[in-house]
């Protein structure tokens, strides 16, 4: 904006003084030519004037005594003839007098006044007068007038031609100094303003000095090329410089510096690329979207430490970058944490099926750390463009939907985006929300369910279960919303409260009855990650008496990714006389090699219901759960079944060994108000015990 107007104002000025631009010129050697041509004609004109001043000078002075000295000629002659009265004389005197070269006039007037005059005497002041006596006696005075018209001819001849030859002087000179001037300046600074306004130059990067076309020599000029070509050099450096670190900027904004794979901002610009190509093709071209997560990652880097995790990260990118690489386009990037995304041109679903199955595989080989073996896993969701979104947020969004979907179908397989999904998404989105809210409000409600001591038939305790019913989702299954629970770090406060409120409650059975009743609660493994979890146990539980006959119920995956948390935690509960029961076993990772490690800990196996349901049918079943109870007695630690729905089912655990049993043989879960009633009755009935 400012270059323009100093432009636009230059180029007025420029018009302004259109008329002193035609008589300056422009160029360096014509305006010094014009210069000198000036300055030259200025002096000749004062030299001229000096010279013509000089001249009449000396020639009027000439003139005067020429004159004078003609006058001083006649004088004598002409007193005698005034004395003698001889007017012919006088007169004769005079004419040949005026006739002199420089005398244009002359005039005597006598002692009477009368005049008589020779010549072109005009009626103007006379040059020169002289008094005419003859024996003292006033005889009258003549008046002489010169001229120098002699004179100017001589001399105006003299100045023209001094004129002429100074002006073809001045105007040789003045070529012959605007050659050297171009030849010696101004060609060689047209040559360098032409370099150093030559954009291209500097552009290309490479250094290409300004040469002067002459021999060499230590000047001016020479000093201005040499600085100019140091600014280049120096700009040109500057220039790689910063494009060497604008490089380097632009390599980290899109690269992870982990894995040296292209990082979340490069996917975008990628997929926009890709998606702009595609559809600028014809025909039926598509791109397949892999997101891929690491499965069992957090458990490597949590109990390894992050330098096993980043180890990990970096050997997955290498697998992935030449699994891809071997694809049409393929591309692959890290999206975060343990989260990749490939993508390569893929037209049909078996192709892109082909692809994801090939990134399983190549997980499922072990990865090497200090002789030890890590094994992980991958889970995948794939989209294709343009079938499932024309955005790269769109496709990102719905390939993590169907990679979540793959992962909670068991870990280490994938999924095609599927519209249902979404809803899913959008189904545990508003579990979430209203969970935490049914949770402040008190919304929630605990279901118990008995727990039957099977050498005599007793009521062992009880099972806290968590029930909700929601005005417009309706009853909402503990499956669903524990997951969802624990993914969102509520499970800590919802498990917390059945703890308290479940074990309020028992108490009031416990003396109401006067029986000792147990109470088992749920209690996620995440817990023992949350922060909050120890100052809970040291300034709420450890006030409360009586936590001997609590039990807290936990899964597999506890004992599986046990780390100095988790150690910590149970230690801190035991002390305070809380219990442990493995629930669910057989359905996890279950290894009897884990039992025995934490067999101090644990104080009871609860088999789950898959086994149970099966027990009659297969013998494989019977047997495991056989070898459960055997280990679980050489280790001190007590066996409950779940799900027994029938007597043949409970025959047969009695006959292998089970203590304790739960079921709906027995009861579902009740709510508060059920369970005296329930109790009531089961008091009083009569129970055949059966020996084992
Ligand atoms: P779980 O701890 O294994 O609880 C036993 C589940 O088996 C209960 O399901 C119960 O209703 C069901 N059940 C008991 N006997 C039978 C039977 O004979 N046949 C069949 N088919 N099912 C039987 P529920 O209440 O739906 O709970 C499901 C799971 O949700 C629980 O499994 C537990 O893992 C979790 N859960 C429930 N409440 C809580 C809680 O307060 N905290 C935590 N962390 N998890 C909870
Ligand atoms: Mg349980
Ligand atoms: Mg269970």
């Amino acid at each position: 904006m400012y270059s323009r107007n100093v432009n636009a104002h230059a180029k007025g000025d420029i018009m302004d003084k259109k008329g002193i631009k035609l008589l300056r010129p422009q160029k360096l050697g014509d305006r010094l030519a014009w210069y000198f041509i000036s300055i030259g004609l200025i002096f000749t004109l004062a030299v001229f004037i000096t010279l013509i001043e000089y001249e009449n000078r000396i020639h009027t002075e000439k003139i005067q005594s020429s004159s004078k000295e003609a006058v001083g000629a006649i004088k004598a002659q002409l007193e005698r003839n005034l004395w003698n009265v001889d007017d012919e004389g006088v007169q004769t005197l005079l004419d040949g007098f005026s006739r002199s070269p420089a005398i244009t006039g002359v005039q005597l007037t006598d002692e009477n006044g009368f005049a008589k005059r020779s010549g072109n005497f005009e009626d103007t002041d006379a040059d020169l007068e002289q008094v005419l006596y003859y024996e003292q006696q006033y005889l009258g005075t003549l008046q002489v007038q010169t001229s120098n018209t002699y004179l100017n001819h001589e001399f105006v001849d003299r100045i023209k031609l001094l004129g002429i030859a100074a002006a073809i002087f001045i105007g040789l000179f003045a070529c012959f100094l605007q050659i050297i001037v171009r030849r010696l300046v101004t060609d060689h600074l047209v040559t360098i303003s032409t370099a150093t306004r030559d954009i291209e130059r500097t552009k290309q990067n490479q250094y290409t000095p300004i040469k002067l076309n002459r021999s060499p020599i230590n000047d001016e000029l020479t000093d201005l090329v040499q600085a100019l070509n140091q600014a280049q050099q120096q700009a040109i450096e500057f220039r790689q410089a910063r494009e060497s670190y604008e490089n380097q900027l632009e390599y980290q904004a899109s690269n992870d510096a982990l894995t040296h794979l292209p990082n979340r901002r490069h996917i975008e610009k990628h997929l926009t690329n890709e998606m702009e190509k595609i559809s600028k093709q014809t025909g039926a071209n598509r791109l397949a979207l892999f997101f891929i997560d690491l499965d069992g990652f957090k458990e490597v880097n949590d109990s390894l430490g992050h330098s096993v995790g980043d180890r990990v990260l970096q050997a997955s990118a290498k697998r992935l970058k030449e699994l891809i690489a071997n694809n049409n386009n393929g591309y692959v990037a890290r999206f975060g944490g343990d989260e990749f995304i490939a993508t390569c041109s893929c037209n049909t679903k078996r192709e892109a099926e082909d692809i994801a199955e090939s990134i399983i595989h190549s997980f499922r080989e072990n990865f090497a750390h200090n002789n030890a073996q890590l094994q992980l896993g991958c889970s995948l969701g794939t989209v294709f463009f343009p079938d499932d979104g024309v955005t790269t947020e769109e496709l990102i969004r719905k390939a993590d939907t169907a990679m979540y979907h793959a992962k909670n179908s068991g870990r280490n397989t994938f999924a095609f985006f599927e519209p249902s999904m979404l809803q899913d998404v959008m189904l545990k989105n508003t579990i979430k929300n209203k969970l935490q809210n049914a949770l402040r409000d008190e919304k929630l409600e605990i279901y118990y369910q008995p727990l039957i001591n099977l050498r005599d038939m007793s009521i062992s305790g009880f099972e806290a279960l968590l029930r909700w019913e929601d005005e417009d989702l309706g009853e909402v299954r503990p499956d669903l919303f524990i997951p969802i629970a624990e993914q969102t770090g509520l499970i800590f406060h919802l498990d917390r409260w059945v703890l308290r409120t479940a074990s309020k409650q028992v108490k009031i059975w416990r003396d109401k009855f006067d029986r000792p009743f147990n109470l088992s609660v749920n209690f996620s493994p995440t817990n023992f990650h949350h922060r909050e979890m120890m100052p809970w146990i040291h300034n709420d539980l450890a006030q409360e008496s009586g936590l001997e006959w609590v039990e807290l119920e936990v899964t597999e995956r506890l004992v599986l990714n046990y780390d100095d948390n988790v150690i910590q935690g149970l230690e801190e509960l035991l002390k305070l006389g809380i219990s442990f029961s493995i629930d669910d076993f057989g359905t996890g990772y279950s290894s009897l090699g884990y039992i025995k490690k934490f067999s101090h800990i644990l104080s009871k196996i609860k088999i789950d219901r898959l086994f149970v349901h099966e027990i009659i049918n297969h013998s494989s079943d019977r047997a495991l759960v056989q070898s459960i109870v055997t280990l679980a007695k050489s280790l001190n630690i007590e066996v409950l079944a779940e799900g027994v729905e029938s007597r043949r089912q409970e025959d047969v655990l009695i006959q292998l060994g089970c203590d304790y049993a739960q079921g709906f043989i027995y009861e579902k879960p009740l709510g508060v108000d059920d369970i005296p009633e329930f109790l009531d009755t089961w008091l009083k009935t009569p129970r055949v015990v059966r020996s084992y």
